[in-house]
């Protein structure tokens, strides 16, 4: 508990976010040696053991056990970040489109049909927008957040993460209430704007925070969404980070959902008292070209590129925080 409230407190937290949805064990394990090589001092996996596990063990590679804290994500049946894409076979014509335009490299063609590699798949839905033939939905493939969170209490987390973006006030209280009745440490509260009013989160994260628990906000600006690295891609996190501290919500924030490296300064400029950023899509966009190869861990000259690449995100963050 002390090493992610001394992380929180500093005032600089940098979070990577593999994916509530990615079970990827090999990517993960990637890509927590490069970022917590890099200084980001904070993993966010799925709540499972093996995932877990990559995750430390990518972090032991680098070195940083002691510098870095583990978070896993729960969350509800209706928030996006624990879905996975499901391809109608009927429906699809071949055309191919969702295959190029998948981050995660989860879609391919087997017997002539559309398949998705679902320990890859991190729900984002970038396909289903893409899809002309609405061929692809997304459906929730996880167990309740306080039941997935039952096999993990004897190991070494120092955070849970709570997706809950939903329209129904009671399914998300109802569900704190019982990750409380299970978990006694730190808890982030992850949620956006998308499915209630301005008045509606406030009052819900209100009724939340008070608890005797240390409480994160990750202000989720537009999930998944940090494909770019622009002001106008992280707008939408920095007004709901703005939102929260106008509405005194005085808990650990960090921001989320189209973070780059232009967030922190974007809140600076704006007046938003941040404690950290978490990056998802963009940090590991930056670095795929270097951790897809099988011999990665073998390979000096991909590992120097990966943590390169990650630590000029860190240092164009932590210049702002
Ligand atoms: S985009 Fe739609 S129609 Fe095209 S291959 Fe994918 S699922 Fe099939
Ligand atoms: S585009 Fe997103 S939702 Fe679709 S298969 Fe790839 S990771 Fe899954």
């Amino acid at each position: 508990m002390e090493k992610i409230k001394n992380i929180l407190a500093g005032g600089k937290c940098l979070k990577l976010v593999c994916g509530a949805g990615n079970e990827d064990v090999k990517e993960i394990e990637k890509l927590s040696y490069v970022y917590s090589s890099a200084g980001f001092n904070m993993i966010d996996v799925s709540a499972k053991n093996d995932i877990l596990n990559a995750a430390i063990s990518g972090i032991k590679r680098a070195g940083q056990g002691n510098n870095t804290a583990l978070c896993v994500s729960v969350g509800l049946q209706e928030d996006i970040h624990l879905t996975k894409a499901v391809v109608n076979n009927i429906k699809c014509e071949m055309c191919g489109n969702c295959i190029s335009v998948c981050p995660q490299g989860a879609l391919f063609i087997e017997d002539n049909k559309i398949l998705v590699d679902e320990k890859k798949c991190i729900g984002c839905s970038i396909c289903i927008n893409q899809c002309k033939n609405e061929a692809i939905v997304s459906e929730h493939k996880y167990k309740a957040p306080y039941a997935m969170l039952l096999p993990l209490l004897s190991e070494q987390i120092d955070c849970v993460e709570f997706h809950c973006s939903s329209s129904n006030e009671e399914h998300i209280i109802d569900s704190w209430n019982k990750i409380l009745s299970v978990y006694n440490g730190c808890l982030s509260i992850c949620i956006d704007r998308a499915k209630l009013s301005d008045d509606k989160v406030i009052s819900i994260v209100k009724k939340m925070i008070n608890t005797k628990n240390d409480i994160m906000i990750q202000a989720d600006g537009k999930p998944m969404s940090g494909n770019s690295d622009d002001y106008k891609s992280t707008l939408q996190t920095v007004a709901f980070g703005e939102l929260l501290r106008s509405n005194k919500i005085d808990v650990f924030l960090i921001l989320s959902g189209g973070t780059n490296s232009k967030t922190s300064q974007l809140a600076k400029m704006c007046n938003v008292n941040i404690n950290g950023v978490a990056i998802g899509s963009y940090a590991r966009k930056i670095v795929k070209p270097f951790i897809n190869s099988d011999d990665f861990f073998e390979n000096q000259t991909l590992k120097m590129q990966a943590i390169n690449a990650a630590k000029e995100l860190a240092d164009n963050i932590l210049k702002y925080l």
